[in-house]
């Protein structure tokens, strides 16, 4: 599977109905909802990509949990 932010092929550790779980080397690792990959296979949406390693980064500050990207936090290209 690629990366759900930045396209490049990354690593998937998990994945079921909930979504999945990423390691890119350029994003980090993070959970992504169902939701958001259903919204950016079927409607075409891309993600932000610096928008969202800067939350990503931001997440991490304090957090030992990895980031959810949910269709309430996903950065899309407007
Ligand atoms: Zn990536």
């Amino acid at each position: 599977m690629s990366c759900s932010i930045c396209g490049a092929s990354a690593r998937v550790l998990e994945t079921n109905f909930h979504g999945a779980i990423v390691d890119c080397v350029e994003c980090g690792s993070y959970v992504v909802s169902a939701e958001v990959l259903k919204k950016k296979e079927f409607s075409g949406k891309v993600v932000a990509v610096q928008a969202t390693r800067l939350w990503l980064v931001s997440q991490r500050l304090g957090h030992n949990h990895r980031p959810v990207i949910t269709a309430d936090t996903v950065r899309w290209v407007k």
